[in-house]
């Protein structure tokens, strides 16, 4: 049963590229393994991902992000069954999510994804995706 996840959290100190690339390095070095993918959006002091795979594999790798200590309040946002994948079992792409982004200032001036529905926040992963923020880690 493929399923994915969206969860939201904090991090618990500034995002320098040296965390985000260890970060998407054990991705890399993971996921393909469990056949989990997806995206990461970070900025403004926010990690935003969507995990998708077999259930059981993405719960564990949850459970997992859940006890690392570079971030913090994470909150479950959104999950559901799918189909078919959208993400290619062996990517985790990433966006940067800036405050100045004319896209999300235009549709989304408010957003805060801790206040909003799954569901919105879910579009604007779609739309972060589809409008071309999305960078491929090289290799993927
Ligand atoms: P180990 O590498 O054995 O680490 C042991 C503990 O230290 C764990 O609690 C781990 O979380 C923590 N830790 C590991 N490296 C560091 C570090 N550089 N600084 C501080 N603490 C650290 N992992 C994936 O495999 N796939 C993902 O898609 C993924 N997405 C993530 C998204 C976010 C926002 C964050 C913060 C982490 C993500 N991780 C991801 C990393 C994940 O939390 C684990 O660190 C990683 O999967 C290795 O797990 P492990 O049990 O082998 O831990």
């Amino acid at each position: 049963m493929l399923i994915q996840l969206l969860y939201v959290s904090r991090a618990a100190a500034p995002q320098t590229s040296t965390v985000t690339a260890s970060i998407l390095l054990a991705s890399q070095e993971n996921n393909p393994k469990q056949a989990i993918g997806g995206v990461l959006c970070h900025g403004q002091g926010l990690y935003l991902q969507l995990l998708e795979g077999e259930r059981s594999a993405v719960n564990r790798l949850f459970a997992r992000i859940l006890l690392d200590t570079r971030h913090k309040d994470v909150e479950l946002l959104h999950l559901q069954e799918v189909e078919r994948r959208r993400f290619a079992a062996w990517s985790m792409a990433h966006v940067e999510l800036r405050a100045d982004d004319p896209m999300i200032l235009m549709q989304h001036p408010e957003f805060d994804p801790y206040s909003a529905t799954g569901a919105l926040a879910m579009k604007l992963v779609d739309e972060l995706c589809a409008s071309g923020h999305r960078i491929q880690l090289p290799g993927a």
